[in-house]
């Protein structure tokens, strides 16, 4: 049978970040990913893919899942620089998000904002400690119960692109320091994908699309992994895939660590993007729209890595309440054009841990059985959801495992 020293299941920024440092170490490394394609919820759609080669519109892409990046993602950078790619980020433009009515007026995030209230609140809110406290309970403490409602409320629910005030406070807005070789917000050549399509682009560790794990056994040396194309023996696992996959994938080995997996919620939001002629919409260029009781969360836009004949949004839409064309309808409606415009248009499901205000504890709790093992547990439930909290992670866990 196939060995090697550890095998990473997903290849999300999770499982390259974590491959990446293994192969540094010398250790002999398998990924296995399930989908053609690296990324899961980093996600650049390219146009290329559905026209001629060539054609108006073959450079473009849109982002469906994460679009932005920071320069304090230092674990992502420290990768990227390894791949000699750091000087390829590409910075995105200074832009401004607006939140949107139902009615299509937009209106600025300072508007919203009631001054006086927040100046009262501020002294008493802002030394008061994370942990143990909700988004709504920390941030309405500290600009004050009006403020959250009418600004800090949907634009949390906006980034999150689920309802945010049970979210753990201690889980937002982290400080962390910044590589200052790198711009401050930044995409890639290709999008976001592009920057992981680097990560994997010639490294020292074999990652194999459309080969998912379905079972993972114990054996007298570590673990034994299933897939169609066939078993793989390996000494130590890491597991970079979705909580609930990472439950159903422990069943068998740590049937205790699968369980607790299984009370860790997801939420999910639908996508939809689409591509329309630059000079169609009459809005201004803008980094995004925040919806305000409407049936999107966000709207994200590609202003900040402009193009010179096309624009493109991304709806992250609530779940299960429009269908296809009613999401077309609003999109157009939002953006001020008819749905007839629309040169491109694709649809994805997201998928997102959805914490609680408890789960910080889970979290430590969960890392104590881990402790000794051979196996990692990676992504976006364990540390924060950003791709930065991802890569220090599975910075952290690689770290461990080959210190054992
Ligand atoms: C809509 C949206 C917008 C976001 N915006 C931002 C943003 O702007 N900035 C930011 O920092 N973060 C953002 N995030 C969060 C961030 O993108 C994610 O939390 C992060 O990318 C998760 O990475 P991951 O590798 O842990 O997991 P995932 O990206 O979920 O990757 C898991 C991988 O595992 C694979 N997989 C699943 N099952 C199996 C199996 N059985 N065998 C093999 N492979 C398997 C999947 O195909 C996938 O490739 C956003 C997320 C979403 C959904």
């Amino acid at each position: 049978m196939e060995t090697v020293d550890c095998v990473i299941v997903g290849a999300g920024v999770s499982g390259l970040v974590a491959a990446a440092g293994m192969a540094r170490a010398g250790r002999q490394v398998v990924v296995l990913e399930a989908s053609p394609r690296v990324g899961g919820c980093i996600h650049s759609w390219h146009l290329r893919d559905e026209i001629a080669p060539g054609g108006e519109g073959a450079d473009f892409w849109l982002e469906l899942g994460a679009h932005t990046a920071y320069n304090s993602y230092s674990q992502l950078l420290v990768a990227l620089r390894e791949r000699g790619r750091l000087d390829d980020l590409l910075p995105r433009e200074k832009m401004g998000y607006s939140f949107v009515a139902r009615d299509g007026r937009l209106q600025s995030p300072l508007k919203r904002l009631n001054f006086l209230q927040a100046a009262v609140s501020l002294p008493f809110g802002i030394g008061r400690a994370k942990p143990g406290r909700s988004v709504a309970e920390w941030f309405g403490g500290l600009l004050g119960r009006g403020n959250y409602r009418r600004l800090l409320a949907p634009a949390f629910a906006a980034v999150l692109s689920q309802p945010a005030d049970a979210f753990p406070a201690e889980w937002l807005f982290r400080r962390k320091p910044r590589l200052a070789e790198a711009p401050r917000k930044y995409s890639f050549p290709g999008g976001l994908q592009g920057l992981l399509e680097a990560l994997a682009e010639g490294a020292a560790f074999d990652l194999r699309y459309q080969t998912a794990a379905a079972a993972v056994t114990r054996t007298a040396s570590g673990f034994q992994v299933q897939s169609a194309a066939g078993p793989i023996a390996c000494r130590q696992l890491m597991l970079a895939v979705p909580v609930d996959v990472a439950g159903v994938l422990l069943n068998e080995v740590y049937a205790d660590i699968a369980n607790e997996l299984r009370a860790f919620p997801m939420s999910s939001s639908e996508a939809l993007g689409v591509v329309l002629p630059a000079g169609v919409s009459a809005i201004k260029p803008v980094a995004g729209l925040i919806g305000l009781n409407d049936d999107f969360w966000s709207v994200v836009s590609r202003d900040p890595i402009p193009h010179d004949t096309l624009r493109g949004f991304t709806f992250h839409f609530r779940p299960g309440r429009l269908n296809r064309e009613e999401k077309l309808a609003r999109a157009a409606a939002v953006l001020g054009v008819r749905a007839g415009d629309f040169l491109h248009v694709r649809e994805t499901l997201n998928r997102l841990p959805a914490p609680g205000v408890e789960h910080p504890r889970r979290v430590a709790a969960l890392d104590a059985k881990l402790a000794g093992e051979p196996l990692a547990l990676l992504g976006n439930y364990l540390n924060g959801l950003s791709i930065g909290d991802c890569a220090e992670r599975a910075a952290k866990e690689t770290a461990r495992l080959l210190a054992l």
